[in-house]
């Protein structure tokens, strides 16, 4: 449980009112739980012990955030943090991103840290395709926290070395899967690079506008399934449309894990490779992603 979810099992509580002024039909129809100060509700707790106790629980876990990214800096472990839905394919991509690594960058230091409520069924899958991992089980909790991943990591053969010998800017690498949730990952800093949030083209196109924390916070949007878009009520450019609405310099990439397709660009990602990275504005992107990838995609699909 956590207080940033608002998923505590204290007895009551009461919905903000949805909007400002006079109620409008659409008005009654909506419940706002979100429209507090601390735009969360805990029943039996007050929006300021809310905030108080979300300013305590994430400062705690600021530091150990910060302490990882040192750590990680120091091992020159470049790590990034896998946020979706429940089924998106994170493991399956990143199956596919290990088979595809161990290819483009032999010899590169690799590992997963799994984040799931029960099981080691990822982290299994993830030993099989070749990479060391751990799995980090959260039991009631919806999230990883800095602390778990800290623990996790000195577990990691990647922590045994300090990998200053690679030719490549990259010394290691390392790929965080969060417990499958759009929404508390958002505010836990694991000490990551960046944060990639996964979505598939069998979930909603506007899942970036309810949930736009997620969004907010993660530095590329990767489209999963992109084969299933034949058969699927997708529309891509809304959801991209939606997720620079609340992040305007989300870059976007566009993938099937179990085709392959696009994931060249998601490994040259990973290992750094960005052409355009930085400088270029919002505007510059979105054309960009029209030309260079939208286009082709959608001439694929029919
Ligand atoms: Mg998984």
């Amino acid at each position: 449980m956590c207080v940033v979810c608002g998923c505590g099992d204290a007895k009551r509580n009461m919905p903000v009112a949805a909007g400002a002024g006079p109620a409008s039909a659409d008005d009654t129809l909506r419940l706002d739980f979100g429209a507090g100060a601390a735009r969360v509700s805990v029943p039996g707790m007050s929006q300021a012990r809310a905030i108080k106790l979300e300013a305590d629980v994430l400062g705690a876990n600021q530091r150990l955030a910060d302490r990882n990214r040192a750590h990680f800096a120091a091992h020159r472990v470049s790590a990034y943090n896998l946020v979706s839905s429940p089924g998106a394919g994170k493991t399956s991509l990143l199956c596919a991103t290990i088979g595809l690594l161990q290819r483009r960058a032999p010899g590169l230091p690799l590992a997963v840290i799994e984040g799931d409520q029960q099981t080691s069924h990822d982290a299994e899958r993830i030993r099989a395709s070749g990479a060391a991992a751990v799995q980090v089980n959260t039991g009631k909790g919806c999230h990883l926290d800095a602390r778990m991943v800290a623990a996790a990591f000195e577990r990691l053969p990647l922590h045994a070395a300090a990998h200053h010998d690679a030719a490549s800017e990259i010394g290691a690498l390392l790929l965080i899967e969060n417990v499958g949730n759009l929404v508390c990952p958002a505010l836990w800093d694991l000490g990551e690079q960046a944060k990639v949030a996964i979505l598939s083209v069998t979930e909603g196109d506007d899942k970036p506008a309810k949930y736009p924390d997620m969004f907010a916070a993660a530095g590329l949007m990767v489209i999963n399934k992109i084969d299933l878009l034949p058969h699927v009520d997708f529309d891509l450019q809304r959801c991209i449309d939606f997720a620079r609405r609340v992040n305007p310099d989300i870059e976007v990439m566009l993938l099937s894990a179990r085709t392959g397709d696009g994931l060249e660009r998601w490994v040259d990602w990973l290992l750094g490779e960005r052409p355009g990275a930085g400088g270029d504005s919002p505007l510059d992107r979105r054309v960009r992603d029209v030309q260079a990838h939208l286009r082709p995609v959608l001439e694929k699909a029919g």
